[in-house]
């Protein structure tokens, strides 16, 4: 393992957030990495699966890094190995982990240049746990690098906020959010991306001005034409979730009827279509054009969803995981 040989990096497909891309691609190539790093900024943006994939791109071994197949991507791909860690949940940061880490880093890695710790939302240190770990900050050993994620960097403890450089992470572009949603890069999973459209208007927006290729896009246009002038996401799921048992089974009845006599209008069938107009439905008709497996699918969907809503589940997840999958 050549020290002075520059590495290629390899983002594989992370999408967006070019600048600090570009910015840690310097600090590694001019050998100047700092050796505590914050990645702050909103939620759902990516930081820490960017603190993760810059862990793995100091610790591989090869030239070209991640390569994924040397023993540190490997080690890596299962969940880190001697001389890295990740600590992320939803619990406080505990003294005592900070303590093993602190143990752990003076001991010497086997495997890699470097060693690295990524701990996702620092705010959530206890006092103590802080301390500890400024300590560690104060006299960093050599190759030793921290990457710390925070989405409320004015929660975090100012002493480690002033100790470490801070790398600022804002929201994605459209172009970028519809690249994460319709080519799933950048390893968003479902459950993030149904986060980001319960919680994040610029990421809806994207989808609901989608093409045809984004599927929700087009259930949810469905909607708004179906409710012109509403906001449709506000439609759909506040109402389900303010909603007693009985008025979300005639929400939900509602829906299927409209989806319905939507697909009995379109296959030639007179329908009475209570709920709108023929030249309504034939201008819906025309703007989506939704096809008939879509259409069952929906049907299915709303059915599976009124039978299941007295089982306590989140009801506004469970609608939102519905639109994701089933169109
Ligand atoms: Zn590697």
């Amino acid at each position: 393992m050549g020290k002075d040989i520059i590495k290629k990096l390899d983002w594989q497909n992370i999408v967006g957030h070019d600048f600090n891309k570009k910015i840690i691609e310097n600090y590694i190539n001019q050998k100047k990495l700092p050796h505590s790093i914050i990645l702050s900024g909103v939620n759902g943006v990516g930081k820490k699966l960017i603190a993760r994939h810059i862990a793995k791109m100091l610790m591989c071994q090869q030239r070209v890094c991640p390569c994924g197949q040397c023993q540190s991507c490997v080690a890596w791909e299962k969940g880190g190995f001697f001389g890295s860690y990740v600590l992320e949940g939803e619990s406080q940061l505990l003294i005592d982990q900070v303590r093993t880490i602190k143990a752990d880093l003076s001991k010497t890695s086997y495997v890699s240049d470097y060693r690295v710790v990524v701990m996702g939302e620092i705010e959530r240190l206890t006092r103590p746990a802080a301390n500890c770990l400024l300590k560690v900050l104060e006299e960093p050993g050599k190759k030793i690098v921290f990457l710390f994620t925070t989405g409320n960097i004015a929660g975090v403890v100012d002493t480690i906020v002033s100790r470490s450089t801070v790398l600022r992470f804002g929201r994605l572009s459209r172009e970028e959010s519809l690249k994460i949603v319709t080519n799933d890069a950048g390893g968003f999973g479902r459950d993030e991306i149904v986060n980001i459209m319960m919680g994040k208007p610029l990421f809806y927006d994207s989808l609901v001005r989608a093409n045809k290729s984004v599927h929700v896009g087009n259930v949810i246009k469905f909607w708004r034409l179906v409710y012109a002038g509403v906001d449709v996401k506000q439609r759909l799921t506040m109402n389900v979730v303010k909603s007693t048992q009985n008025k979300l089974n005639g929400l939900y009845m509602f829906w299927e009827s409209c989806i319905r006599d939507f697909w009995l209008w379109k296959n030639g069938i007179e329908s009475r279509m209570w709920w709108k107009g023929v030249d309504e439905i034939s201008d819906i008709h025309q703007k989506i054009n939704l096809e008939d497996k879509t259409l069952m699918k929906m049907l299915d969907g709303l059915s599976f969803l009124r039978r299941n809503m007295h089982r306590g589940l989140n009801r506004k997840v469970q609608l939102m995981n519905w639109l994701m999958i089933n169109n």
